[in-house]
C-alpha cells in the first residue's frame, strides 16, 4: 500500500467539509477551535501514517487547497 501525505493551503479552504465526507481512510476532520482567516474551521488530519495518497480529497475539494503526495516503495 503506497504512503500518502496530504498538505493544506488553510487559507483557501471555505470549510465546505467535502474532503472530510469522501476520504475512503476517514482521517479528514474539521477543527472546530482553529480557523482561517476567511473564519472557517479548518481540516486536519488524524492519522497520516493511514493516507495512502489515493487523492479523492485533493480531486474533491473545489479549491485546490490539497496536495497530495505519494511516497512509493520499492
Ligand atoms: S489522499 Fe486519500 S486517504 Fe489520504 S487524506 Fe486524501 S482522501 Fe484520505
Ligand atoms: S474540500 Fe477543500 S474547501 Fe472543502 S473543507 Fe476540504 S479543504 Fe476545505
Amino acid at each position: 500500500m503506497p504512503k500518502g501525505k496530504v498538505t493544506f493551503d488553510y487559507h483557501e479552504c471555505k470549510g465546505c467539509l467535502l474532503c472530510v465526507e469522501f476520504c475512503p481512510k476517514e482521517i479528514l476532520y474539521q477543527d472546530k477551535k482553529e480557523l482561517n482567516d476567511a473564519g472557517y474551521n479548518i481540516i486536519k488530519v488524524t492519522d497520516m501514517d493511514q493516507c495512502t495518497g489515493c487523492g479523492i480529497c485533493a480531486m474533491m475539494c473545489p479549491d485546490s487547497v490539497i496536495t497530495v503526495e505519494v511516497e512509493k516503495h520499492g
